[in-house]
């Protein structure tokens, strides 16, 4: 029997984690990818000694049904683990960088709350939930739970490193789902917190947990994804899809068009609206599309290892606004994996511009370059010019979950289930992250099979 064709379309890693299960489950896909190369934001790139992630260089340990998907498509084989390292943080607090509380007692004792600050945290137990806070911004969420200080200092910097968002804006239940969630339940956000981690720390006994990426970089993701998928067409860019005859009919570069049995759509939300759509309720994509997004520049320096004071001894650094820098966060992809730097370098990565700076990503590279190695003089003690430099400039790369993403989400909803024969997918609808993004393309794919009442157990490796 012939078997189902899926047009899947996008390759970064949302259409990548679809199709692959798609293979899984015995059906076959078609990859369309508008670029040379799949992948999308995941771009790693080689260079003497070098390996420079621009867009992400770490994920989460992902779900058990992401993981098994990953593991058909030999991930296990590349995935390199990050060092102890990994767990730490650092937040600038008044010039310096002060390592991030991960307990109780280290809060107790850290500079980055004053002794108001931290009672008022501790206040956060007794204040009642604010039981309809469906648009309430993370800004407004963390001032009325945990005070001003920790909404300043933990929360503004956390959005900016996560989606280089704007906390006044960037709503809290979709950026912080477990601690809203913890508050609709009449409890209170610390408490469940802490219940939260000890419950992953139950789970995860025995299985690898914390960040992981690939021996090469983490653009091996998408390759050995790419790898399981039975064909992928590059420069491809879909500009039609209509739904005839129990099809959907995809073209390219106003080309003919060729049919399939359904499609999975994974490409960021403003592509949406440069597709040309036959589909009933198509035009509530149009809402999607219009969907903000945050465009940031990733700005790589490698240094001489004694040319940097600070030990650099965690994953990342965060900088709250209102320290009134340039940089949103600086993440240290050496302290964290090896290979990154040649002997004895270190490889340092800084985001600029975001909701908090977007004419920063308008620079010219060498100024981006002069001003990201001031700020980092400061903050980390940099004594020696930077011996290695690679900017990347991703534009409207974030998706802002900001009011009327509910709205949003709800349209493609109306889509999926109406035209019946495609799905939706990508960091706009399933969250920004790595594994967020991978969890969401398998479940597109399983929602397509369930829907047209294919198989939905693996049925192939
Ligand atoms: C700079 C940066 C750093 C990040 N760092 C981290 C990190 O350290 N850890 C983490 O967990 N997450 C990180 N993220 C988030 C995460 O990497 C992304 O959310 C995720 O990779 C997005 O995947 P996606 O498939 O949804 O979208 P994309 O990667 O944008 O892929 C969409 C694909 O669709 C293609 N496309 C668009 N239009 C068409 C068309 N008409 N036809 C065919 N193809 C089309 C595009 O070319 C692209 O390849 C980072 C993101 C950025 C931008």
């Amino acid at each position: 029997m012939t078997p189902h064709r899926v047009a899947v379309i996008g390759g970064g890693l949302a259409g990548l984690a679809a199709a692959a299960t798609l293979h899984r489950l015995g059906i076959e896909a078609c990859v369309f990818e508008r670029d040379a190369e799949v992948g999308g934001v995941v771009q790693s790139e080689q260079r003497d000694g070098w390996l420079i992630d621009s867009g992400p260089c770490m994920a989460a340990e992902p779900d058990a049904a992401v993981r098994a998907m990953l593991d058909t498509a030999g991930l296990a084989e590349c995935t390199l683990r990050a060092g102890p390292g990994a767990n730490h943080r650092y937040i600038v607090h008044d010039g310096v960088p002060v390592p991030l509380p991960q307990t109780t007692a280290e809060f107790t004792v850290s500079p980055l709350l004053s002794l108001a600050g931290r009672l008022r945290l501790l206040k956060e137990r007794f204040i009642p939930a604010q039981r309809d806070a469906t648009d309430e911004s993370v800004d407004s969420f963390a001032r009325r739970r945990f005070g001003d200080e920790v909404a300043d200092r933990m929360f503004d910097p956390l959005v900016a490193s996560t989606c280089a968002g704007d906390p006044r804006q960037v709503l809290a239940r979709y950026a912080f789902p477990q601690l809203v969630g913890h508050e609709q339940h009449g409890g209170s956000g610390l408490q469940g917190n802490l219940r939260d981690r000890m419950e992953a720390r139950r789970q995860a006994k025995g299985k690898p947990t914390g960040a992981w990426s690939c021996l090469q970089g983490m653009h091996e993701l998408p390759l050995r994804l790419a790898s399981r998928v039975a064909t992928i067409r590059t420069s491809a860019p879909v500009d039609a899809a209509s739904a005839r005859d129990g099809k959907v009919h995809v073209g390219v570069g106003g080309r003919t068009s060729e049919a399939f049995d359904a499609a999975i759509f994974a490409v960021p939300a403003p592509a949406l609206g440069r597709i040309a759509f036959d589909l009933p309720e198509a035009d509530r994509l149009m809402q999607v599309a219009t969907m903000p997004q945050a465009s940031i520049a990733a700005v790589s320096l490698g240094f001489r290892r004694d040319h940097i004071v600070h030990p650099l001894d965690a994953a990342r650094l965060l900088v709250p606004s209102v320290e009134r820098r340039s940089i949103l966060s600086v993440v240290f992809p050496s302290s964290v994996f090896a290979g990154r730097a040649p002997d004895d370098h270190v490889l340092v990565t800084a985001f600029v511009g975001g909701a908090r700076r977007p004419d920063l990503v308008d620079l010219p590279e060498a100024d981006l370059i002069a001003l990201v190695q001031l700020e980092l003089g400061s903050l980390l003690g940099v004594q020696g010019p930077a011996v290695m430099q690679r900017v990347t400039v991703w534009r409207d790369a974030l998706p802002q979950a900001v009011a009327g993403h509910g709205g949003r989400l709800a349209a493609a909803d109306v889509v999926e289930a109406t035209a019946g024969v495609v799905a939706f997918t990508g960091a706009w609808r399933d969250g920004l992250s790595v594994a967020e993004v991978l969890l969401g393309g398998v479940r597109a794919a399983e929602r397509l099979a369930v829907r047209q009442g294919w198989p939905s157990l693996p049925t192939s490796g």
